[in-house]
């Protein structure tokens, strides 16, 4: 199901059209294809899809039209349950709202993909799950907090969970929906190296939502989801 050769595109979309109700399209992308190993900083005005196409990367969305590709697989013509197979093990995905599993402790949260994908849980080798975890947990400030639930955490701390759980098994594909809106500047950079050298390490693809500008020159790439989404341009015009 997968084509995972080096010449095909991380991401690809076509001819994309996705509405939330019939004939209101939030998105109309013509074409975008990201490599693999390239870091895309996504930026535009609130509302104007950024979380929506995020969606449709991680296969939690589907198009209404056209079709969007990730590491060569097309999601509309997989089963959702071959696409929640696909997520867990080939992507981390760094909610805006986090989802961690509120009645899960930190380090089953973080588990989660490993527990969810054998071939996630190959990627590790022979590092045991514990060493995984306290590894990841520690260049995150949050070994401390492994045995405690969810529901104790900050926000800062529960977005960090949400990177380790993201992260943890280098996914290719790495998703992150504003993920250092909640972090003081110390954290940020913590988080920050850590994403790429994960990145790096697993030559992974980046797509990462900001409104953090300053953030932009980390990328090897910036893109504006106004200029390529038709949708919001017929929107702001009406
Ligand atoms: P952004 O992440 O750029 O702020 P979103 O992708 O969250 O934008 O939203 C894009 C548009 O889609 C907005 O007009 C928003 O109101 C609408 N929208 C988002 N989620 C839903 C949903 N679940 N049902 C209906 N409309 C939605
Ligand atoms: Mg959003």
């Amino acid at each position: 199901m997968t084509a995972d050769t080096a010449d095909v595109p991380a991401v690809e979309l076509s001819q994309l059209r996705f509405a939330y109700r019939a004939g209101r399209d939030v998105l109309a992308i013509e074409h975008l294809a990201i490599a693999r190993g390239e870091t895309v900083f996504l930026h535009g005005p609130s509302g104007s899809g950024k979380t929506t196409l995020l969606g449709l990367l991680a296969g939690v969305l589907q198009a209404t039209s056209g079709s969007v590709k990730v590491l060569g697989t097309n999601f509309s013509t997989i089963s959702s349950g071959s696409r929640d197979a696909f997520r867990a093990r080939h992507l981390g995905y760094v909610f805006q709202m986090f989802n961690l599993i509120p009645y899960l402790t930190v380090r089953e949260n973080i588990l989660l993909p490993i527990r969810l994908d054998a071939g996630r849980r190959a990627r590790l080798g022979t590092t045991t799950l514990d060493d995984a975890v306290a590894d990841i947990a520690s260049q995150l400030d949050i070994a401390e907090l492994l045995d405690a639930p969810i529901a104790e955490l900050s926000v800062g701390q529960q977005q960090r969970v949400a990177a380790a759980r993201a992260l943890i098994g280098h996914p290719e594909v790495v998703i992150a929906d504003e993920p250092t809106s909640a972090l003081d500047t110390d954290r940020r950079e913590q988080f920050l190296a850590l994403l790429f050298a994960s990145c790096k390490k697993a030559d992974a693809t980046l797509v990462f939502v900001s409104h953090d500008h300053t953030l932009m020159p980390l990328f090897s790439r910036t893109v504006s989801l106004a200029e390529i989404n038709h949708a919001s341009v017929q929107r702001s015009r009406a």
